[in-house]
């Protein structure tokens, strides 16, 4: 029988929607964090400050009954603004339905909203306590609290590893191939600041867009924060021409920036100094082989599966994560061990191919979407779309939109409709060189329905 209890490591976004899920479902949840209840704390400097948040994310705040809480701080961004070398701006729409929008959300808040919600379904929540080892033959997590530096052991059957890409949990399991974990670095970092808002409290760029400088090699984006500020952040090599490497002296930076981004500098002022206080932040994929150890021991969100944020959708996945769980556990197999394998089994795939998405889209969103054929192939993907909804659907829009589209169905059409995409935009120029009776029949013989 499976017991009625688990502990999960790591009260971040991940952790604390899945204790809420799981204490609905009357099992009892001890929730653990290193960091300090973050709603008696300020903001955590440095990390992921605003995030895009999609219909994953909105599937697994409302499956919580959290939506409610959190519907007031999101500001919308209907497409992406980009912004030219020469100053120019172009909006490009991200759906063609007026709901087709992702949402700008404060990772602070949005955290202290979950544990908010935690505290009220009866969690243990338990700040300040760090696990500095985990030991996989006996299912124990050692743990200290930081408040007087005792450590103290754990028999946490079965563990949630709920703690992020770093996770010791399931660096615990080393080479073996229990989990199998991988951990690819990209030799890109980010740095995250702002453009604070104007003297009146006012925007300084337009509000509802998430804007993106691209420059080839590397690019600087902007979220909007419903205070009028925006968070910024470049990313770019860590060593070359164009690099953090190189960046190494204030003047160096503002030069930079006056060149490649002229239209940003100015609007940033004294949004530079947060520049110098933020860490470097490094990006890579996690992948593992296995996310369970039998039913002692699950990794879940960035800890199984940490990916580039280059589609904005590390935490939508881990939401999509908290919802499966639950879906499998409603399923009432027998043991943990049971429940854990048929999710793993439904989610692994789903998150490779996020992985390889956000990693193919750094290139898009740097560097694609300055080409003519990409803004032609997009005006294309949305006329099939019209003429074929339950066929064609841009992939852009199966991952941020259709949270029933698995990740890795939208990897696999994806593929077939960008050849189809290429062939038919080849010799056009404008869509008035395109057949587009030909081109519906062409996706008609090469895709099958979506359902
Ligand atoms: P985390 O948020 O990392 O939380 C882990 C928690 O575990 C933390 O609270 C930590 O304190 C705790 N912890 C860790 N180790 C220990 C320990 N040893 N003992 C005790 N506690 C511990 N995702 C999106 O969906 N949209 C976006 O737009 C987006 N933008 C991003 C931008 C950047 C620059 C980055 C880096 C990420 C972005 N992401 C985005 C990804 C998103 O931040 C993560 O996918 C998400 O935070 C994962 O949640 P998590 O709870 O699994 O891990």
């Amino acid at each position: 029988m499976r017991k009625n209890s688990v502990t999960i490591l790591g009260a971040g976004l991940c952790g604390a929607l899945l204790s809420i899920i799981l204490a609905r479902r009357g099992i009892k949840v001890t929730l653990l964090d290193r960091r300090p209840d973050p709603r008696k704390t300020e903001a955590e400097g440095g990390r992921s400050i605003n995030l895009a948040m999609a219909a994953r994310g909105i599937r697994g705040l409302k499956y919580a009954d959290a939506f409610d809480r959190v519907e007031p701080l999101l500001v919308p961004m209907t497409g992406r603004c980009i912004h030219n070398l020469d100053g120019s701006t172009e909006l490009h729409p991200y759906g063609q339905a007026a709901h087709e929008v992702i949402y700008s959300v404060s990772r602070a808040d949005l955290n202290r909203i979950l544990i908010d919600v935690a505290d009220e379904h009866g969690i243990d929540i338990l700040f300040e306590q760090e696990a500095v080892a985990y030991y996989p033959e006996e299912a124990k997590l050692r743990v200290r609290d930081l408040a007087d530096s005792r450590d103290y052991d754990v028999n946490a059957d079965p563990l949630i590893a709920a703690d992020g890409a770093g996770s010791i949990v399931r660096r615990a399991y080393g080479d073996s191939d229990i989990i199998g974990g991988r951990e690819v670095l990209i030799d890109h970092r980010y740095r995250e600041f702002e453009i604070p808002p104007g003297p009146d409290g006012e925007f300084q760029m337009t509000a509802n867009a998430l804007h993106i400088w691209p420059r080839g090699e590397y690019m600087l984006i902007a979220l909007p924060n419903p205070g009028g500020d925006f968070t910024l952040t470049l990313f770019i090599p860590v060593e070359g021409e164009h690099s953090f490497a190189a960046l190494d002296t204030d003047d160096k930076v503002y030069a930079f920036f006056d060149k490649q981004f002229p239209d940003a500098t100015p609007l940033i002022r004294e949004g530079f100094r947060s520049w110098h206080e933020n860490p470097e932040g490094l990006l890579g994929t996690v992948r593992c082989k296995h996310w369970h150890d039998g039913g002692s021991m699950l990794l879940i969100g960035d800890a199984a599966h940490g990916v580039v944020p280059f589609h904005g959708q590390g935490m939508n996945l881990a939401f999509e994560d908290c919802v499966l769980l639950d879906q499998v556990l409603e399923n009432k197999q027998a043991d943990w061990e049971a429940v854990f394998k048929v999710f793993e089994r439904e989610q692994i795939d789903n998150a490779n191919a996020i992985a390889d998405m956000a990693l193919e889209n750094y290139v898009e969103m740097r560097d694609t979407v300055r080409e003519p054929k990409f803004l032609l192939r997009r005006e294309l993907a949305f006329a099939l779309e019209q003429r074929l909804p339950d066929r064609f659907v841009p992939r852009y829009s199966m991952i941020m939109f259709h949270a029933e589209i698995p990740y890795a169905t939208a990897k696999e059409r994806g593929i077939v409709q960008q050849e189809l995409l290429e062939t038919l935009t080849e010799d056009a120029e404008s869509m008035a060189d395109i057949d587009l009776d030909a081109a519906v029949s062409l996706v008609e013989s090469r895709l099958p329905p979506l359902h």
